[in-house]
């Protein structure tokens, strides 16, 4: 089906009901800027900022940093880039970060890491702030932090970027044209505080990897439980179907941009759950922009909803159905 995958790129990613899914993708070096015209994708819902620092063998500067995100920019056009602050620390360590003897940690995925160290170390912080709003003047710039666990967490590190903002306009230096301001709800204990977060913020992306390895409590990269809980299982389902509809409630805008949304069955779930914009690996585009324009939005919407409220668990085995039904 790759010759069909391939026609689908220059069509729009549109429900048969007329519902616009928006379509990006999932990136971290400057070459998967090109991705974008190649699979035919809305924009980069998700730019992982740390792949340069991972890369490097030594801390990138701030001008090395500014150029990829420019580049990155370019390449994008008019499409939105989402740039995501560095997500280091934990298993993604820098060789050339020191820690001491006692700072070794035996959960890393739940330890010092993402936002948690950028804002501890905010010079870190300070320098991509400031690559980011310089790359991006006259421009938007769309930016969220990961591993949000508190509001007030969100607040800092907003708080910091608008200082850099500041400061750069009293430098009479270009700023953006507009900064949009989101967070990534991977931590479980964010959805129990989005009445107090939702009100500040311009989006929210839910990072299904990282949130399913905390739902169930299942580290995301042990081969031995990789296949034991089901990205479709009626726990998660309903966890996101809260998390959107207080989204709807606050009219803030939501994607997943987790590995979830890549697989056309569970990308259909989560189109069922009322999930707008995906951003997936780009070889994800053209099958699920393929199962998109082939399902009626409304129906499944309905369907999904039943299935939620019945408490059937299998969720697989009735999507599957369905969409066997229409050929889909
Ligand atoms: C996630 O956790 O779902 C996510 C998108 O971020 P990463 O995979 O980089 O942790
Ligand atoms: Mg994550």
């Amino acid at each position: 089906r790759r010759a069909e995958f391939a026609a689908m790129r220059d069509l729009p990613s549109v429900t048969a009901d007329g519902q616009r899914i928006e379509l990006m993708v999932n990136a971290g070096l400057r070459e998967d800027a090109q991705a974008l015209d190649l699979v035919g994708a809305d924009g980069i819902g998700l730019f992982r900022t740390e792949f340069q620092f991972l890369v490097s063998a030594t801390l990138p500067q701030r001008e090395k940093q500014q150029r990829l995100y420019k580049d990155v920019l370019d390449a994008a056009g008019d499409r939105p880039v989402i740039f995501r602050t560095v997500d280091i620390g934990g298993d993604k360590a820098l060789p050339y970060m020191q820690r001491d003897d006692d700072e070794l940690e035996d959960n890393p995925a739940m330890g010092w890491r993402a936002l948690r160290l950028a804002l501890d170390r905010d010079g870190l912080m300070k320098a991509q702030a400031r690559a980011l709003l310089e790359a991006s003047a006259g421009k938007i710039l769309n930016i969220m932090f990961p591993m949000v666990s508190e509001p007030w967490e969100y607040e800092q590190a907003r708080a910091l970027v608008e200082h850099q903002r500041e400061w750069l306009l009293s430098q009479r230096k270009k700023v953006p044209s507009g900064v949009r301001y989101g967070a990534m709800l991977e931590v479980p204990a964010l959805a129990e505080v989005l009445d107090i977060l939702l009100p500040k913020l311009d989006f929210l992306s839910i990072g299904t990897n990282d949130l399913t390895q905390f739902l169930f409590a299942a580290d995301r990269a042990h081969p031995r439980l990789a296949e034991r809980y089901d990205w479709l299982s009626i726990a998660i389902l309903r966890f996101l179907d809260r998390v959107v509809r207080t989204c709807e409630a606050y009219q803030v805008p939501v994607g997943v941009c987790g590995e979830m949304g890549g697989r056309t069955l569970e990308a259909m779930a989560l189109v069922g759950l009322g999930v707008r914009r995906l951003s997936i690996t780009p070889a994800s585009v053209g099958p699920v922009k393929a199962m998109i324009r082939a399902i009626d939005a409304a129906e499944l919407q309905a369907l999904m909803r039943g299935l939620l409220d019945d408490g059937v668990v299998d969720v697989r085995g009735a999507l599957t159905g369905w969409a066997n039904e229409r050929a889909i």
